[in-house]
């Protein structure tokens, strides 16, 4: 059976993961970064009608995962910084401030994972998913091996159909990126 885009769109939605500028042209950019933002951007203009979910790594100046502080990253996506921002060309489809996720806002406490994220209202990703009646998620972002991956498998983990679009994604390390792919069809993400 082939679903139309209307019927698909019904119980879906996108999420895009940490298109942000320290992670595509700042203190972490990762590679592939560019083409990603292009590709998503593509994809949204393709499926209008599709909820768009934004993930925003969204720190304070002392978060615990920075290298002052012990942490494995240089400062990154500091609140109320350029390298913070969503990218400009797909800033204007993170629209709506309830479909908007923060993480790592707790300097003792480092998030990779959208699903731990909170809205402005304070209501996390799965929440609002369930609120919207969505049961099947599209997560492209950036990087691969660390917040897209950890995002798909919580939302896989809680009982969401999860499909990466592969050709959307941006990588701290190549190898790290194949592997991870990998691994997570391994676990029932799909691969598209
Ligand atoms: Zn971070």
């Amino acid at each position: 059976m082939t679903l139309t885009k209307t019927a698909m769109m019904k119980d879906t939605a996108l999420v895009v993961v940490d298109m942000l500028y320290d992670f595509i042209d700042g203190s972490l950019a990762c590679q592939g970064a560019d083409e990603a933002v292009a590709r998503t951007l593509e994809y949204i203009k393709a499926h209008p009608g599709l909820p768009r979910i934004f993930i925003m790594d969204h720190h304070p100046a002392n978060h615990s995962s920075f290298a002052a502080q012990g942490g494995p990253w240089p400062p990154h996506c500091v609140q109320g910084t350029r390298g913070g921002e969503i990218h400009e060309s797909l800033a204007p489809y993170a629209d709506d401030e309830g479909l908007i996720f923060y993480k790592g806002e707790d300097p003792a406490v480092e998030q990779y994972s959208g699903f731990e994220g909170r809205n402005e209202a304070g209501q996390s990703m799965a929440e609002v998913l369930r609120l919207m009646e969505i049961s099947r998620v599209i997560v492209c972002g950036i990087a691969t091996e660390y917040c897209v991956r950890n995002t798909s498998e919580d939302l896989l983990k809680d009982g969401f159909k999860v499909t990466v679009l592969k050709d959307c994604l941006a990588w701290v390390d190549p190898e790290g990126h194949r592997q991870a792919l990998l691994e997570m069809e391994k676990e029932g993400i799909r691969l598209s």
